[in-house]
């Protein structure tokens, strides 16, 4: 399989290059809302012209009609991995997310048994691995059993990989515990992620 790509005659759509300009050249404007194709080598975008010519061994993507835009992130998904399976799992949610053109999730804490401890973190990190089909990042509990009244081994968690905490949508009312969670995202810089 290839890793060179030309998409060709999308429309590019790349919003954090809008209206930017470097050392006074429109450089940036230029290749946000503009029919472009776009040349990538390697897994890397090198060029974005109008009319690039296809290379051997390329393979060329026709995309005139359509948008092309960098891969989204979905900040808050239920992946039902583990524990609902019936309902979705890690391979189905990111196939979805896929054909949505999401190239990262972030996956929240309340799977059942919720993700609270090491070894729960551990079991999805590795089911992650096994049948994600783009990036998936977990997000573990600020609170034992998502209950909001003892906190979880952030620390050792945030150093697994979690992505950031949250007890979904179970809100942290005790504020002295909040307090102390925010304090702990502060030391290993992890967010809390709080539905009000
Ligand atoms: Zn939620």
């Amino acid at each position: 399989m290839t890793s060179d790509i030309l998409i060709k005659g999308g429309r590019v759509i790349n919003p954090t290059e809008a209206g930017s300009s470097s050392n006074g050249k429109t450089q940036g404007s230029l290749a946000n809302n503009q029919v472009l194709d776009v040349r990538i080598q390697d897994g890397k975008i090198t060029e974005l012209a109008s009319e690039l010519k296809p290379r051997d061994g390329e393979a060329v993507i026709d995309a005139q009609g359509l948008w092309v835009m960098p891969g989204f992130v979905d900040m808050h998904t239920h992946l039902r991995d583990l524990g609902q399976a019936d309902r979705e799992d890690i391979y189905s949610g990111t196939g979805a997310a896929a054909a949505g053109g999401y190239t990262t999730v972030v996956a929240m804490a309340n799977t059942d048994p919720p993700t609270d401890c090491a070894e729960i973190l551990d079991r999805i990190i590795k089911r992650i691995q096994e049948r994600a089909l783009i990036e998936v990042l977990p997000v573990a509990s600020v609170t034992k059993g998502l209950k909001g009244v003892e906190l979880t081994n952030m620390v050792e968690m945030a150093d697994m990989g979690a992505i950031a905490f949250s007890d979904d949508g179970m809100p942290i009312s005790n504020l002295g515990v909040l307090k102390r969670a925010l304090e702990y995202a502060r030391l290993h810089g992890k967010p809390i992620i709080s539905h009000p």
